[in-house]
């Protein structure tokens, strides 16, 4: 028997991946190898099995503990790492991917809908990169994705031309076989889905080419999606009806598009408010004046107070982001900050001593509460202590 693989290496993920990370690495996996999309390859469910197991035993804390201490040997005594008891998702996953295609006896999941009932399509997820104003106004995008949809040639009946199908030979037609195992506890007998017909009870003569038979196909689409202003960085858009088409009459599944919104240059979102932060001249500072402030409108014009100090914050109401779906807006916070000038000459170094010493203690009203303070804390001259 050949040599296992490392799980971590099966999943292609590092040692200390996240539940997430893990489950990501999953889902992708199961996507490319799922055995229904590769009926003619044997390599791709062997494939199948080997991602499913690294992962039953890696999403499971106890699995993977005993997995990181003592390797593949921690499961030797056993018949596997299946064996070792524990619930594993791998069937919600595969039946997320897969809208219930994913039945393959893996797992501790007994459920198991007949093949002829109505599923719902899967959510196909897929993600967008915004620029910032566009994530601030709203726009429309053509997103690419791998929508599962009826044959066009066969037009779902998995079936070439006209050719039909016939009563399943093994189960006739029931969609379910019996088995009937020796146990130490006696004999049990259980249905399981027939493996001739996987559970349709009908076989195809004549299996349609595009699609193997499946009826249902994998196929490139453009969808435009209406993305609303306001959305943000990190949130996911659920776009109703736009995932795979549903099997045997369900409904279709939902596209979720992450969304990726790349920085601005000048504005810092923080929900639906911006801050900025502008430089002013000492001048401005001390004189007031009228100053140019960005907002994602336009310029406006913006008068800011005699001495107004650096680092004050001013807010320009209603100047944020649209709120999702609501005729309102967030605010902009402004915050002013005095650049002092440097490489100043000999004559302007003057200019600034002369004015400095014109100064009166008055003039520095914190300056003045600041050193009465430090007297009180520390003691001085003064101190009556
Ligand atoms: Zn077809
Ligand atoms: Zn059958």
């Amino acid at each position: 028997m050949a040599e296992k693989r490392d799980y971590y290496e099966v999943l292609g993920v590092q040692k200390n991946a996240s539940d997430d990370e893990l489950k990501k690495a999953y889902r992708k996996l199961a996507r490319q190898y799922h055995p229904d999309l590769h009926p003619d390859d044997p390599t791709a469910e062997e494939k199948f099995k080997e991602i499913t197991e690294a992962y039953e035993v890696l999403s499971n804390s106890e699995k993977r503990a005993k997995y990181d201490q003592f390797g593949h040997a921690a499961f030797e005594n056993g018949g596997g790492p299946q064996d070792f008891g524990g619930f594993s998702d791998v069937n919600d996953i595969l039946e997320s991917i897969f809208g219930g295609f994913g039945g393959f006896g893996f797992g501790g999941g007994s459920r198991q809908a007949s093949a002829n009932a109505p599923r719902r399509g899967a959510d196909i997820q897929t993600s967008v990169t915004l620029d910032f104003m566009d994530a601030c106004n709203g726009i429309k995008k053509d997103l690419n994705v791998q929508r599962m949809e009826t044959c066009p040639d066969c037009h779902g009946s998995g079936a070439a031309g006209n050719s039909g199908s016939d009563v399943c030979p093994d189960c006739q037609g029931r969609g379910k076989v019996n088995t009937i195992q020796n146990t130490p506890f006696g004999r049990i007998s259980s249905a399981s889905t027939c493996k001739h017909c996987g559970g349709k009870g009908r076989i195809i003569k004549n299996p349609c080419q595009k699609c193997r038979g499946v009826g249902r196909i994998r196929i490139g689409k453009s969808i435009t999606v209406d993305i609303p202003a306001g959305i943000d960085d990190g949130q996911t858009l659920r776009v109703s009806g736009r995932g795979d088409e549903g099997v045997n009459g369900g409904g279709p599944g939902d596209l979720l598009v992450s969304v990726n919104v790349k920085q601005h240059p000048m504005f810092v979102r923080d929900g639906y408010d911006l801050h900025c932060d502008i430089p002013i001249t000492y001048a401005q500072a001390v004189l007031g004046d009228d100053i140019v402030v960005p907002t994602i409108d336009g310029n406006v014009q913006y008068h800011i107070n005699e001495g107004t100090q650096t680092g004050t914050v001013f807010r320009l109401k209603g100047k944020g982001v649209k709120r999702l779906n609501r005729d309102q807006r967030g605010d902009q916070y402004v915050k002013v900050y005095v650049e002092v000038p440097k490489g100043l000459n000999k004559d302007q170094k003057d200019i600034v001593r002369q004015l400095e010493s014109s100064l009166e203690t008055k003039n520095y009203a914190k300056r003045e509460t600041f050193f009465s303070k430090l007297k009180d804390l520390f003691g001085g001259k003064n101190s009556n202590n």
